[in-house]
């Protein structure tokens, strides 16, 4: 199948996700994961409509922001604090605020840059050792904490389930990351606004919706040849 099938092979998946829970295919955003895909695929998939884009790497976000500065463009991957500056203020979000020290550098950069940032906190909810993000026992006093920053704002929660290949697997863990954005959402917390959850890839993307999902970050399916 080429891009074009693909995307609406996906669409059409996605829409049926979003009605399964009882909401429109409008409601969720697809971001398409272009890591390692050349930048002329990307444009296609740009003029076929596809308007939000995630990277995981700086260098190669750097490149194709510049090369495609009419989409949006998301920070997925870990990101390394030395690389800060290059992202503030050239991305929609940043997917992957797994830790303090990165929030006080997005802080930091934001106020130097004189842009907003805007995150999702990534949690780790399988609790896997070698995986980033803080531990949910942690969210809490990070949206507590957040209430000092002046540039960084938390616009959410990410997970990545484990890879398993296997969509059901996930669901217990998506599922976990909806009941901590409902808890959390009883309180108000300055600078923090928690409307997107950020869950769900090739693999396990209409779980993720099923689930309560309005991101999810879709690379393989869309760009396989
Ligand atoms: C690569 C990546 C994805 C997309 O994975 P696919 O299985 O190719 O859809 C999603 N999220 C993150 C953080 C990634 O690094």
């Amino acid at each position: 199948m080429g891009l074009k099938e693909n995307i609406k092979e996906i669409e059409k998946r996605i829409a049926l996700a979003a009605a399964r829970s009882g909401r429109q295919a409008s409601e969720i955003t697809l971001v398409a994961v272009s890591k390692t895909v050349d930048p002329d695929k990307v444009r296609m998939a740009y003029e076929l409509g596809i308007r939000h884009f995630g990277e995981n790497r700086v260098q190669e976000l750097q490149r194709k922001v510049a090369e495609l500065p009419e989409a949006s463009w998301h920070m997925i991957g870990r990101l390394q604090t030395n690389k800060v500056k290059d992202v503030v203020g050239q991305v929609k979000l940043i997917h992957s605020l797994d830790r303090w020290k990165l929030a006080e550098e997005l802080e930091k950069r934001g106020l130097k840059a004189g842009v907003q940032v805007p995150a999702l906190i990534e949690v780790n909810i399988s609790g896997e050792k070698q995986k980033a993000g803080f531990p949910a026992s942690e969210v809490k006093e990070v949206l507590e904490s957040a209430a000092q920053f002046k540039s960084l704002r938390i616009y959410g929660l990410m997970t990545m389930a484990p890879l398993t290949g296997q969509a059901e697997l996930s669901r217990p863990i998506f599922r976990e990351l909806y009941s901590m954005q409902q808890q959390l959402s009883k309180n108000s917390y300055t600078n923090v606004e928690l409307k997107y959850l950020s869950m769900g890839m090739s693999d396990d993307f209409e779980v993720a919706i099923e689930e309560g999902a309005n991101i999810v970050r879709i690379g393989t399916a869309l760009f396989k040849e």
